[in-house]
Parts: C-alpha cells; sequence; structure tokens
C-alpha cells in the first residue's frame, strides 16, 4: 500500500552542500557501543536502517586523535588510514539501500578522559570538566591548549575528514556539543582564554569556524559539511545583539555548515527519559536556529509520531526528523510510513536502556526491539523471521513482556500460538509498573505486542486463565513454554552483599504487595538494593497518598543504577519534590513494627528510625514451580502428547524488561532449529 499523502512531506529530498538526503528521515549520530574492534556488527547495526527507510544513517563519536580517549566507553576511531577500511563496511552497506552515510568525527577535550592513551586531555584553559559521578571522572586533569595545540587539532581534524572521505562518508561532522572540546570554547565561564580564542562571542566561535573551513577544504566539495551544537547553556545567555547567545552562534556561522544538526547539552536533557519529558522535549531550546540561517536544520526529541514530525516541518522548526533512539526501537519507521503501516511501528518507551549499554560498554540492546545489535552477530533481522520448521502448536503461559514477545515472534515465523495469562490484562509486570508515576510510556511495550497478536488468525490469546497443571496436559499442546515471571522476595541485604533469608513480619511487604492494593500505614520506609527504578518509582507514588515517605539504599544515590540510563538526577529530583527523605549508604538491620535498625554499610554504626510499614526491594525470585512441576512429570508428559516444556523470561532468569524481552525471542528465533547451527558469530578487527 503507498502511503498517507498526510505524511509525504516526510519523504521529499533535502539537499545538503553537495549532496541530497533521499528523504526527511535522519538517524542523528548515536552512540552504538561498537568500536572499531566489531566492525560487521557495526554495519550491520547502521545498514539495518537504511534498509528501513532512514535517509542518512550516521556513526556514533569517532575520535580524531589519541587524544580523545573515552576508553573504557567504547567509540569509534580514524586515527590513521589503516582504520578507513572498518568505517568503510558501513558505508558500502549504507549505499546499497540508497542511503546517505554521516560521521561525526569527535574530539572531547577534558570530557575524555584518556584513560588508555594517557595524554593529557585538552580543554581551552587548564579547567576540569568534573561529571557529577566520579565513576565518570577520572584524576588525570586537562592541560590548556596553546596555539600549537590549536593548529594541531585543526589538523587532526582535517585529517579524519579526509579519511572519512576515503571511507565513503557523504556527510562529515564538526562536533561542538555535549562538553567537548569545540563546545568548552563556546561557553565563557569555561573559556577563560584572553588570546583571539576567548572573551568575546567572535572569538569564542573562533576554533568552531576553523573546525568548519578545514573540514570544508578537506572533504574538497565531496562531502556535506555538518555542524552538531548545543544550544541549551548558549540559550540561557542572553546576547549583547539578539535574544541569547545561542542565536548570535548560529548568525555567526549561518551558512558556514550545510547542515546545522542542534541539540541540548547533558545527557539527562539531550537524551531525556520518558519518566520525565515527552516527545518534542529539545523544541523550546532549538526552536529558532531556522529563523537565523538558511541552511537546514536537523533535531531530535524522541520522535516516534509521524504528526509531531509533520509538525515541525510544517512550522518551520527542523527540515529533518531527526531520531536516534526511535530508529534503534524500529529501524522500519520510515519505511513503515512509507507503506502506511504506522500501526505497525514499534515505538521507543524511553528507558534508555540503550543508553546504558554505551554506559556498560558494550553492543546497544533495547527494551523494544531485542534485535538492536543482534543483526551480524545471530543474523536477527527486525523484520524477517525463519518460517516454522513444522505445524507444532505452542502453548504460552504467561502474558507478560517475555511471554508476549515470544508469542509475536513464533507466529510471525508461522506457527499456531496459544497465550494464557491470569490477569484479565496482558502485560505482566508493567499491568503495575506503568501506573507509577512518568511510566506509562512504557506500556507500548504491551501495546505493541498486543497489535501485533490481535487478528492474526495463528493466535489465540486467553486472559483470565490461570493455568495449572491439569489444564496444560489437557490442551493438547506439543510444545509449553512458562513465562510465569518472578516475585519480590523479603530478603534483606547481608553484610557481605548478598541478600539474607526472608525477613517476614508483620507490616513488611514487597512491591508485589503495593501492585497488589496493600497501602502501608505511616512512617513508611521503601529499602532498596535491587537499585534500578522500581524502588525509587514505589517511593514516590507512596508519597502522593502517606505521609513521611522514607527512601533507603545501601548505595550512594537514590536509584543507583539509573546513572546508566540518565534517570538518577531526576529521580532525586522528583523524590525531593514529592518530600520522600532519601538515606543512602544504609542498610535494614531490623524492624520491630515501630522502628526500623539502619546500619551504615561501611561502619556498620547503628541508628534507629521511626516506622511503621517496611517495603523491601531487594531481590526476585523465580515463579517457576509451574515449570518444575511439569519437568517431573518425566512420561507422563509424553503421554498427554507435551514434547517440550521450556521457560523464558523471569521464570528462567529475574531480570529487566529489556532481558525478559530479548529471552522471549531468542527462544522463539531458535525454536526448532539446530542449537548448534545458532550463530553468534564473533566480530574481528579489519
Ligand atoms: P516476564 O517479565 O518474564 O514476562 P512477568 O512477571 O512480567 O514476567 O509476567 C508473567 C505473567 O505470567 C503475569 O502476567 C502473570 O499473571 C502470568 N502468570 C503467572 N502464572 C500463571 C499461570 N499459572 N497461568 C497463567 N498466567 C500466569
Ligand atoms: Fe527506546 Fe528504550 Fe529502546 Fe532506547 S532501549 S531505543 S529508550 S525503547
Amino acid at each position: 500500500m503507498t502511503r498517507n499523502p498526510r505524511f509525504d512531506v516526510l519523504f521529499e529530498p533535502v539537499r545538503l552542500g553537495p549532496v541530497t538526503a533521499p528523504n526527511r528521515f535522519y538517524q542523528v549520530p548515536h552512540a552504538s557501543g561498537m568500536t572499531n574492534a566489531l566492525p560487521h556488527v557495526r554495519a550491520g547495526f547502521r545498514e539495518t536502517k537504511a534498509e528501513g527507510g532512514w535517509g542518512v544513517v550516521c556513526t556514533g563519536a569517532v575520535s580524531i586523535h589519541p587524544s580523545s580517549d573515552d576508553s573504557p566507553l567504547p567509540f569509534g576511531i580514524l586515527w590513521d588510514d589503516k582504520d578507513i577500511r572498518a568505517h568503510a563496511l558501513m558505508t558500502d552497506a549504507v549505499h546499497r539501500h540508497g542511503s546517505l552515510a554521516g560521521i561525526e568525527l569527535w574530539h572531547g577535550g577534558a570530557c575524555s578522559l584518556n584513560r588508555t592513551s594517557r595524554i593529557a586531555p585538552l580543554s581551552p584553559s587548564g579547567m576540569p570538566w568534573l561529571s557529577t559521578h566520579v565513576g565518570f571522572q577520572g584524576n588525570l586533569r586537562p592541560r590548556a591548549m596553546d596555539r600549537s595545540d590549536i593548529r594541531d587539532l585543526l589538523r587532526w581534524q582535517a585529517d579524519g575528514a579526509r579519511r572519512a572521505r576515503s571511507a565513503g562518508f557523504d556527510i562529515v561532522y564538526v562536533y561542538a556539543g555535549m562538553g567537548y572540546l569545540p563546545y568548552e570554547f563556546l561557553l565563557p565561564e569555561y573559556n577563560r582564554r584572553t588570546d583571539e580564542y576567548g572573551g568575546s562571542i567572535e572569538n569564542r566561535a573562533r576554533l568552531v569556524k576553523e573546525m568548519l573551513e578545514v573540514t570544508r577544504d578537506a572533504v574538497g566539495g565531496k562531502c556535506a559539511v555538518a555542524l552538531r551544537i548545543s544550544l541549551e547553556e548558549l540559550r540561557a545567555k542572553p546576547g549583547k545583539h539578539a535574544p541569547s547567545e545561542a542565536h548570535e552562534i548560529v548568525a555567526l556561522l549561518s551558512d558556514l555548515p550545510d547542515l546545522w544538526d542542534v541539540k541540548m547539552d547533558s545527557s539527562p536533557t539531550d537524551c531525556a527519559p520518558s519518566r520525565f519529558s515527552g516527545e518534542g522535549s529539545h523544541e523550546p531550546i532549538i526552536d529558532f536556529v531556522k529563523t537565523v540561517t538558511k541552511k537546514p536544520v536537523v533535531g531530535v526529541g524522541r520522535f516516534t509520531s509521524q504528526d509531531v514530525m509533520v509538525s515541525q516541518i510544517r512550522r518551520g522548526v527542523l527540515d529533518l526528523s531527526g531520531g536516534a533512539r526511535p530508529s534503534i526501537a524500529d529501524p522500519f519507521l520510515p519505511k513503515k510510513i512509507d507503506e502506511w503501516r504506522e500501526h505497525e511501528i514499534r515505538e521507543c518507551i524511553g528507558c534508555n536502556v540503550c543508553i546504558s549499554s554505551w554506559h556498560d560498554g558494550v553492543p546497544v540492546r533495547c527494551t523494544q526491539n531485542p534485535t538492536a545489535g543482534e543483526e551480524w552477530r545471530r543474523g536477527w533481522h527486525p523484520e524477517r523471521f525463519a518460517p516454522a520448521a513444522s505445524e507444532a502448536a505452542v502453548l504460552i503461559v504467561g502474558g507478560g513482556p517475555s511471554g508476549l514477545e515470544c508469542a509475536v515472534t513464533l507466529a510471525r515465523r508461522g506457527y499456531r500460538v496459544t497465550i494464557a495469562d491470569s490477569s484479565g490484562e496482558f502485560g505482566g509486570r508493567l499491568r503495575f509498573e506503568t501506573r507509577l508515576p512518568g511510566l506509562a510510556a512504557w506500556g507500548r511495550v504491551v501495546d505493541w505486542r498486543l497489535g501485533q497478536l490481535r487478528g492474526r488468525s495463528n493466535v489465540n490469546l486467553y486472559p483470565n486463565s490461570e493455568l495449572k497443571v491439569g489444564d496444560i496436559l489437557g490442551l493438547e499442546h506439543p510444545h509449553v513454554v512458562v513465562a510465569t515471571g518472578a516475585r519480590w522476595t523479603k530478603m534483606l541485604y547481608s553484610t557481605i552483599e548478598f541478600p539474607t533469608e526472608e525477613f517476614d513480619a508483620a507490616r513488611v511487604y514487597t512491591p508485589d504487595d503495593i501492585a497488589a492494593g496493600i497501602l502501608p500505614e505511616g512512617p513508611v520506609a521503601v529499602f532498596d538494593f535491587d537499585n534500578y527504578y522500581l524502588g525509587g518509582a514505589v517511593a514516590q507514588q507512596l508519597a502522593q497518598r502517606v505521609a513521611q515517605v522514607s527512601y533507603i539504599t545501601t548505595a550512594g544515590h537514590a536509584s543507583a543504577w539509573t546513572l546508566m540510563t540518565n534517570e538518577l538526577p531526576l529521580i532525586h529530583r522528583a523524590l525531593v519534590a514529592a518530600g520522600v527523605r532519601i538515606h543512602t549508604l544504609e542498610r535494614v538491620a531490623g524492624f520491630d513494627g515501630t522502628e526500623l535498625a539502619l546500619a551504615d554499610v561501611f561502619s556498620g554504626t547503628e541508628r534507629r528510625m521511626p516506622c511503621r510499614s517496611l517495603v523491601v526491594v531487594g531481590v526476585r525470585a523465580p515463579h517457576d514451580e509451574l515449570y518444575r512441576y511439569l519437568k517431573g512429570l518425566g512420561p507422563e508428559l509424553a503421554r498427554a502428547g507435551i514434547e517440550t516444556v521450556a521457560r523464558i523470561g523471569d521464570a528462567f532468569a529475574p531480570g529487566a524488561i529489556v532481558h525478559a524481552v530479548h529471552s522471549g525471542h531468542r527462544f522463539a528465533r531458535e525454536f526448532e532449529t539446530n542449537p548448534a547451527e545458532a550463530p553468534y558469530t564473533r566480530d574481528y578487527p579489519v
């Protein structure tokens, strides 16, 4: 089917200097966790997006010199000619589908800590760039660049641009954003130079201007030159002759780049989690750019709604609709719009698990798209599936994220699938969790899968169906997949970093109890050593209904692991705003129903605080009794016609939603295939 004419504007070509983007879908540079050591994984990941219709597909940050070394965080490199071939794999792959390939040349300045190269980081004035989390800091401080360092930087950028052109890139970036070196020159508080690179706004912008010029010379008219710039801080600074310094800088550099790629300044605002920001959250900062430059402008904002994309183009906010996360969650987003299948788009939920992969130093993972990062390694294509190997029927018990994903993938392969859940509503843990403050968008995990399952003739959905062993034996499905999830336990935390036994006393609860509707008597203490989002979200929700909620964690921050997903500072802010008192680096050592004993995790020093109810958010245990019972039946299973029993998701190994989805997907991909043939291909540098 051809597309809805309402969206035609999204498919218009856009001229970018010497090259033309075939449409307005622009995958902006974003981290993939795939270094030059994984060139085939990287090419496969980017190629899938080009195949899915993204008119431009860019790399993540590619370092131009060893003095820009982000290790142990993953980054691409283009330090010498030997690196060209690794990148050419990607440009060839992207060009195969008629898309343009862009490269984000990058120098991190004081933000790159050079842990491997051990070169003193470069900065405009020798000031350190101190991240809020010491894990992202180093203790080698930067030095101030002199004029010869600036000349070197311009040479590295030019060399990088020449190599990028040789590697086949169509768009070459100057990157002046997110605290990196050219951006550091733009900020008056940070750039304290007194030479021609500091002081006035013309002087502060001089380095970026020169980088644009050397890049243009180096690419010799073959590639477009893009400027990626963060405008949040600059927009907040009143300008001398314009509303803000952001206006002034865009006016100063106006027609120098062939493309403006405009964004926010820090990870939590730039890559804003859905828990705290909606779609299009960058617009108030970047909405002016097109009024100042005639060159095309691209920006992002977790766009999954084609109406928002169209509106921004029609209103003159952007020329190209940029996507990072929406392109990870559904690489085929443009194709689906083009074929009037937009209802099939697997929308990003804004959980930022993809970002956490980069912080973890591994290839990208996505909660919504289990094939992300697995395109080359496991041969998983997001839209193509090996056909069913037989006509076998599969019964899935449990309709949470893992069961639903397993059902969708088996059904897409052509198997007959029955999925049952004891609840009247599918969704498993998300039934409760999406009702917590800010987490409604996560419901897309369930909505997309149910949308895929409904209306398929090979799928039967049975809500309100708690299956017991006898039911399963009588259902005549030769294959049973148990996806019954996990339960939260009341285990506390020992002094040696693993859980103790269950603490079963009056008014001690778990998130399962809160999900079941129990309202604890205040004062309530939420003791969190799971350290992901749930403990913080439960405390925030309880604070709306109970007076005096405290949040206690063994970690140094509330919801400490959400440092990985950019949510941590925003969660702290939300807890404080909700009136929750945060106590860090303590563990619950006892509770007598009126007082809580807390022990400092390092010194063991104990103190007491009044408490009527304790909610423990610690450890989950698989809800796998059904699986174990079925497995224990032995020959009786065969007599009932059951050939295989498997378990997936949290019933197998409790984890985050991303792991449950991956587990369900993997089972369905590998079902009735020879495990020895299931690829897990090792990549190698070229
Ligand atoms: P996962 O994250 O692995 O998908 P969830 O806990 O989110 O796990 O979902 C498990 C689902 O299994 C829940 O919706 C629960 O209602 C359902 N369930 C558990 N036991 C049974 C059973 N015996 N019959 C049907 N559904 C069940
Ligand atoms: Fe979106 Fe979450 Fe996937 Fe990232 S991991 S692309 S935020 S759904």
